[in-house]
């Protein structure tokens, strides 16, 4: 176990997105920051589970894919001195006697003037066909998530799901796969119409109301799946490669259960500066709630401004809330921060 490399004044529990962005506004704050994360790379949702997918409703991109918007964020956020501490799991936060935030991590340990707690819905775990074999043959033609819409080039696909990645996935993959079949067990979707619409138009074969896996089949690598209709029991045995389940998520918590927040139906209770029930310690993003909260990229950037700027009036009551415009800003505070370094190297 290492300790801590000195305080910080703020310290974001996750590198998805919305922490991404409160980055940034910690760096236009001239705040000492970092950020931990469980997984190997920053961008949590958008690169974990969709960074080949578009995004089309990020303020002034018409479209973007995940993975270059989690590029720009991180570009925008990096560009101030930071720490990341990546593949780190936080497991226990407490605020200290001190009134400092104390946290443990599976690596070390971490304190803190502020922390911010962006840590998305906690652990993404994909719910599974209720059919056997399927644990077995994850990872071996069983997908939850496209990652690289190479690797399905010329395989014959089944995509399972009704909702909007089960469409997109399927738009994404059809230019490249030998087949794509698209099954759905119930009579409605709830993807955008204009993806339901281009997937009917597109060479995909869909099949619905009411198909759905019987089983699946296939020794080291899925080789063929058998479909039903369950109003008629109508079968089919398809030749596949690889199934893409777009059926749900089951999230966790896990460790933040455990930390004396206030939560409500699995998230944190945040009032309108994005306070939680403990002194320092504030939170935005996917895993915050509160009257008319809307779990989306966009919201979750403004919510970790807003956590941001009042963590450094908490750290400085003689700094204002509002950080003021970027426009007038950003060149001062680049002057500030390069000082800064050319004290540190002399
Ligand atoms: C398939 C799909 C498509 C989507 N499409 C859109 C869309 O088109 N537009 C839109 O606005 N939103 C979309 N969303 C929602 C969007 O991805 C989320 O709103 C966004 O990712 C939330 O960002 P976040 O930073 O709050 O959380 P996340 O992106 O979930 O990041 C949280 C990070 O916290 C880390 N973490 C969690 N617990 C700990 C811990 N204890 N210790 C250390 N690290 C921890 C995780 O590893 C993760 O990296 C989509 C979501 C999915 C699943």
């Amino acid at each position: 176990m290492t300790t801590h490399d000195g305080l910080y004044d703020i310290t974001f529990i996750g590198a998805g997105p919305v922490a991404l962005y409160g980055m940034y506004y910690a760096g236009l704050r001239m705040t000492r920051f970092k950020a931990v994360d469980m997984l190997g790379e920053v961008g949590g949702g958008l690169m974990a589970l969709y960074p080949e997918k578009y995004i089309y409703d990020v303020a002034g991109f018409p479209k973007i894919m995940a993975k270059e918007l989690t590029r720009l964020l991180k570009e925008q956020a990096l560009q101030y001195p930071h720490t990341l501490c990546l593949g780190e799991k936080v497991t226990e936060l407490t605020r200290g006697e001190d009134g400092l935030i104390h946290m443990q991590t599976d690596k070390g340990n971490h304190v803190s003037k502020t922390v911010i707690i962006c840590a998305g819905l906690g652990a993404y775990i994909p719910r599974r066909l209720d059919v056997p074999d399927v644990e077995r043959l994850e990872g071996a033609g069983v997908h939850y998530f496209v990652r690289r819409v190479a690797d399905f080039a010329d395989k014959n696909v089944l995509i399972v799901g009704g909702g909007d990645s089960a469409f997109d996935y399927a738009m994404m993959l059809e230019p490249v796969a030998k087949s794509i079949t698209h099954i759905h067990r119930n009579d409605f979707f709830s993807a955008h119409e204009d993806s339901v619409r281009k997937v009917k138009a597109s060479r995909v074969r869909m099949k619905y109301p009411f198909w759905e896996v019987e089983r699946i089949g296939g020794e080291d690598h899925v080789r063929e799946v058998t479909i039903v209709q369950s109003q008629t029991g109508e079968e089919e045995t398809l030749p596949i490669d690889d199934v893409v389940c777009n059926i749900g998520f089951l999230t966790n918590l896990g460790p933040i259960e455990q930390w004396g927040l206030e939560l409500e139906h699995n998230a944190i209770r945040v009032d309108s500066r994005m306070r939680t029930n403990i002194d320092g310690i504030y939170a935005a993003g996917d895993i915050v709630t509160y009257d008319g909260k809307l779990k989306l990229i966009s919201t979750g950037c403004g919510e970790v401004a807003i956590a941001v700027n009042n963590a450094k009036n908490y750290i400085d009551p003689k700094a204002k809330v509002s950080p003021g415009h970027s426009t007038d800003r950003h060149e001062i505070v680049q002057k500030k921060w390069d000082r800064l370094r050319h004290k540190k190297d002399d």
